[in-house]
């Protein structure tokens, strides 16, 4: 089994501005959603960087490889999947993976059951991202744990007639217990959003970190993070944990400052007339 990898993380991909027209809403959410243009710049760049094309998590997990494979996953389960990313990786023939919320199938914004079975016979990867979506997975109770894996395994198992194998972990919020849980569900491959290319085995679960692609980052970090090239890893790493200390010493209070700030930043963005004081 190849212990590295290179995940991708990308969100919702949307035309002209339009941040609500797919998966979560709110600023917070909005700020991991890439234009239509700017995602085709990104893969582009990604292209240019590529040895081999990118794999997929059941073909790492039955044929392991040497090489430091490249995936791309995309989560929370907007609609934008079915209607701008999949026709975009398709032009380069590659496959991406597509993390869906059980409880928001079928609702405003959100992939519907007949699009997440194309995406499937389109040979794209479908994987659980929890049932609710809790904004703090590795706080819940074991229960909660083992509900909102089986409950979303389950669902998405109904719709395409396969077990489900792979998944990622909401707001990226990991726990060895999330792990353990994901486990009994049946998962095989589970994505967190630590900023890692390493991987570890959690009761027969492969664990895999990834790198968040987020609005503003430009196409060449994409390219270097293919390429090999550290630097993006240990600026999003030094990151990543000052926000870690940050949650554990906030809690609560640090989420709703993040929602607070954001929402200022929108409206300072929209124009002078909305400007908070
Ligand atoms: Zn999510």
């Amino acid at each position: 089994m190849t212990n590295r990898a290179v995940t991708l993380l990308f969100h919702d991909v949307v035309p002209d501005g339009r941040w609500d027209s797919s998966g979560f809403q709110g600023a917070d959410a909005d700020v991991y959603k890439l234009d239509c243009a700017d995602f085709r710049r990104h893969l582009a760049a990604i292209g240019e960087s590529l040895r081999l094309a990118p794999t997929t998590g059941p073909a790492l997990l039955a044929r392991p490889s040497s090489e430091h494979p490249v995936l791309i996953t995309f989560d929370d389960g907007g609609v934008s999947a079915a209607l701008y990313i999949a026709d975009m990786l398709e032009e380069r023939a590659w496959k991406g993976h597509f993390f869906v919320t059980g409880c928001r199938i079928g609702t405003s914004g959100f992939l519907d059951r007949t699009q997440i079975r194309e995406l499937h016979r389109r040979g794209h990867i479908i994987g659980s991202h929890s049932y609710s979506h809790p904004l703090r997975m590795a706080h819940c109770s074991m229960e909660q744990l083992d509900d909102e894996w089986h409950r979303s395994a389950l669902m998405l198992a109904e719709i395409l007639g396969e077990p489900i194998r792979v998944a990622s972990v909401p707001g990226g919020d990991y726990s060895r217990q999330v792990a353990v849980a994901a486990s009994r569900a049946g998962i095989k491959l589970l994505f967190n959003s630590e900023p890692v290319t390493g991987s570890h085995m959690v009761d027969g679960c492969l664990v895999m970190g990834r790198i968040t692609v987020k609005r503003g980052h430009p196409p060449q970090r994409s390219a270097a993070i293919v390429a090999g090239d550290r630097q993006p890893w240990i600026q999003e790493y030094l990151f990543w944990n000052a926000k870690k200390v940050a949650k554990a010493l906030l809690g609560g209070a640090w989420l709703r400052a993040r929602v607070m700030l954001l929402e200022r930043r929108t409206k300072r963005d929209a124009g002078p007339d909305s400007r908070i004081t």
